[in-house]
């Protein structure tokens, strides 16, 4: 059996290896490491694949958020709506824009935005709403765009999670995840389902008018050179991390293929376990497992984690403190009454191994291992 990973980056660079090497040695050549053609390049095959009007590159999935938020003109004060179990990534740029990040709890089953607790948080300060897309499963856009239009907020779409996933409306219309609201962002980090070999991001609009207004503010505020109408910023995807994108695009639906195929061999072998609950797919959304995250009911958590480590096992904890409770964001608005779920989440939930090299031994092994743990107990 091949050593199990937590991502396996190397597996999958070696089947597009010839491709990337020489486009990359065609970026050294041509020394246009920055804006150069292969930007471009991948930007419209990216608007293509997602089926959205805009894509602006960023330096990484950080920036994206940041940059949206300040393309929306969001003032110092107002409020904007996230929820308590994310990456801190998400709140991080609201209260570094000197916004009001307002933390809402999750569901249980989808691990994304409970759309009760939105509603109870909307205030008349509120401006918009973030959902991010956890895992790789859309958070609820219907309702949650619907909340939007009745208090005329903004929706952003942290969409870090679930590149490549599909919402599909009650009509049966589907459109790609990070596409749906105002404007959505992504992270090209390398250990996203879609990874470039350093760090890269990207925002997702088909707002004319705001695409402009983003493309000046990732370059420094310019839209003409050398005069800066607004404050921007420095954010660049390069032309080393375009290439390695566009050589990965045409695979990113074997990749989330590959992604469910190993998720279903884990849902089956931990089917008839009565201590795992494992992940469902909400009806509104296809599943593109960022993360396979089980929920445990009974079962000393930490203990499995050390035991799987100590089995060569890679395993991790996303997430193990709410954004409430930690240092940087803790306010004493917040009650612990409105963070039921995701105080308990963070308690049951550990990751396995997901990636798109999974194998089936490794894949029996895991999964003998984890039930053999919990039985034993
Ligand atoms: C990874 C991630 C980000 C940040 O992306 P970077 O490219 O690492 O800056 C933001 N939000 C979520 C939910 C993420 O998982």
């Amino acid at each position: 059996m091949k050593k199990i990973q937590m991502v396996d980056l190397k597996g999958q660079y070696q089947q597009i290896k010839s491709q990337v090497d020489q486009s990359i040695q065609e970026v050294i050549d041509q020394t246009a490491f920055i804006n150069g053609p292969q930007v471009k390049a991948f930007q419209s095959a990216f608007e293509s694949y997602l089926g959205v009007k805009h894509v602006i590159p960023c330096a990484n999935g950080t920036d994206a958020l940041q940059i949206a938020m300040m393309g929306l003109k969001l003032s110092p004060g107002d409020e904007v709506i996230t929820v308590d179990f994310t990456f801190a990534a998400t709140v991080e740029v609201i209260a570094l824009l000197k916004l009001t990040p307002v933390l809402v709890d999750v569901e249980e089953d989808s691990f994304n935005m409970n759309i009760e607790s939105l509603k109870k948080a909307i205030t008349p300060k509120t401006k918009a709403i973030v959902p991010v897309h956890l895992f790789g499963q859309c958070a609820n856009m219907e309702a949650i765009l619907a909340v939007a239009k009745e208090h005329d907020l903004y929706v952003i779409e942290d969409n870090a999670q679930a590149i490549g996933a599909d919402y599909i409306f009650s009509d049966g219309k589907k459109q790609k995840a990070g596409t749906i609201g105002n404007v959505g962002t992504t992270s090209f980090f390398p250990s996203k389902n879609l990874g470039c070999y350093g760090d890269g991001g990207a925002i997702m609009t088909n707002d004319d008018d705001l695409a402009h207004t983003l493309r000046g503010i990732v370059n420094h505020g310019m839209y003409e050179r050398y005069y800066h109408d607004v404050v921007g910023v420095n954010s660049r995807l390069d032309s080393i991390q375009a290439v390695v994108l566009s050589a990965k695009l045409p695979y990113l639906d074997r990749y989330c293929n590959a992604r469910r195929a190993a998720a279903e061999f884990y849902n089956a072998a931990f089917a008839g376990c009565d201590q795992i609950t494992t992940p469902t797919t909400s009806e509104f959304t296809t599943h593109v497992f960022h993360q396979y995250t089980l929920k445990l009911n009974g079962v000393d958590r930490n203990a499995l984690h050390q035991h799987l480590l100590s089995k060569d096992i890679p395993c991790a904890i996303y997430y193990p403190v709410p954004l409430h409770s930690q240092k940087a964001y803790r306010d004493n608005r917040y009650k612990e009454d409105d963070f039921v779920v995701t105080n308990k989440l963070v308690q049951n939930v550990i990751s396995l191994p997901m990636h798109t090299e999974l194998e089936k031994d490794q894949l029996e092994y895991i999964t003998q291992t984890v039930l053999n743990f919990i039985t034993k107990l």
